[in-house]
């Protein structure tokens, strides 16, 4: 059956405007029964077709909108989303040569709740919407259409779907799992990447760019990869000549992939050129610091301190805490990369974090660079959530 949702007055703003979120008390009222998922059409309150959206009964984004143009949401729909965002990234995938990438980011690429990253022949999936779980079946046969040669997995093992009244969920969803991690090739360095059991669904593509920017200044440097999972950055450091790079973490299967990753590009890693340290990087820049250790180049990529508007005044003070415990560490006219993943935190309120760091630390900073997430997170003019990853490249004197 047909179900429809009818906004409350003045409440359509923000869909003619394209964002594809509808609140609750946006809603005036449900017509119909839609379950869980279900696709409805949106209409505002004098009755003028506005989208059409899947119904999350039980979040507080009520629904999300998979169209504004009125059409089927069918395999054929998921297919034409599919072959757009590929073809959106060509150009990078081609100059970067890569064989890892992120094929969907969710709003950004008119698919709310859904994001697929590729690793060589593997499409791993993550649906965060009751939608997006509904119409999963169609998801995978336009997958299926689009790269026949691919497997599919699912990496939805994520707490946020509890939001959906959605369980967590593993497993293949076309062809068969692998039996060894997956290696993809990025800027031609190589990475191993375990999709069954590693983060998000198995690296930090959004990260590349940062990635590439960052081997600039690294000849012939003492490096600190703070917070450096499998070795990222670490990597790059490494092929941009860096003369010692220490990465730290405290997942050691993440510390172990790192070292198996700087073998698998056959660096030279004669008189402990990369260390592998597992450690919490907040005490391990104390005891530098308490020591006397020193570095010319720190980076900064810790994990998302802020989930809600409640935790951003805490992740304000652990931003400033590390990014003023690197500074401290920092020879004169070292590089401090730092970025912060969390959403909540704009720009702006990035860069002030870390000239209230500069200040307690008593050093002159100045800004040379400003980075984003690369460049295949797109960010939809309509939806400028999809704006989350920030960096800075300090010069601190
Ligand atoms: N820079 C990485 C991604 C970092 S993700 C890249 O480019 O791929 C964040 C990492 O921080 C994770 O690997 C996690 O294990 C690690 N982590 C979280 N808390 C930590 C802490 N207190 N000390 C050290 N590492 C930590």
């Amino acid at each position: 059956m047909t179900a429809a949702i009818y906004l409350a007055k003045g409440r359509d703003k923000s869909l003619l405007r394209r964002h594809p979120w509808i609140f609750s008390r946006a809603i005036h009222h449900v017509q119909g029964e839609p379950v869980s998922g279900q696709t409805v059409d949106v209409y505002s309150h004098d009755g003028q077709w506005l989208a059409k959206a899947g119904f999350s009964p039980q979040s507080q984004i009520r629904a999300r909108v998979w169209s504004f143009e009125p059409t089927d949401i069918d395999t054929d729909f998921f297919i034409r989303r599919i072959r757009q965002a590929q073809q959106l990234r060509e150009p990078v995938i081609h100059q970067g040569q890569l064989t890892g990438y992120r094929l969907i980011a969710a709003e950004s690429d008119g698919l709310p709740g859904i994001t697929i990253d590729r690793y060589g022949d593997y499409l791993v999936c993550q649906v965060l919407s009751a939608a997006a779980e509904l119409l999963k079946p169609l998801l995978v046969e336009a997958l299926k259409t689009c790269f026949p040669e691919c497997h599919i997995y699912e990496r939805s093992d994520v707490a946020m779907r509890k939001k959906e009244g959605l369980p967590e969920q593993v497993g293949v969803l076309h062809g068969s799992a692998p039996t060894a991690p997956v290696i993809i090739e990025e800027n031609g360095i190589k990475i191993s990447v375990d999709i069954i059991n590693g983060h998000k669904t198995g690296f930090y593509l959004d990260q590349r760019d940062s990635r590439l920017h960052a081997m600039k200044y690294v000849q012939d440097k003492e490096v600190l990869n703070c917070f450096s999972y499998t070795g990222g950055f670490g990597l790059y450091a490494l092929k941009g000549g860096a003369k010692r790079v220490i990465n730290a973490d405290v997942s050691q299967p993440a510390l172990d992939t790192a070292k198996a990753n700087a073998q698998l590009n056959e660096f030279d890693l004669s008189k402990k050129r990369a260390v592998f340290l597992n450690a919490d990087v907040f005490k391990l820049l104390r005891e530098y610091r308490d020591q006397g250790t020193q570095f010319d180049v720190v980076i900064m990529d810790p994990p998302k301190f802020a989930e809600s508007k409640a935790q951003l005044n805490g992740a304000c003070r652990g931003y400033k805490d590390i990014n003023m415990l690197a500074m401290q560490i920092l020879r004169p006219g070292g590089t401090l990369l730092t970025y912060s993943c969390s959403g909540l935190m704009d720009q702006m309120l990035f860069q002030k974090i870390i000239a209230d760091a500069a200040l307690d630390a008593g050093r002159s900073v100045k800004f040379v660079e400003r980075f984003s997430q690369a460049a295949d997170h797109p960010i939809d003019s309509a939806y400028p959530e999809g704006f989350y990853l920030k960096g800075l490249a300090c010069k601190v004197l």
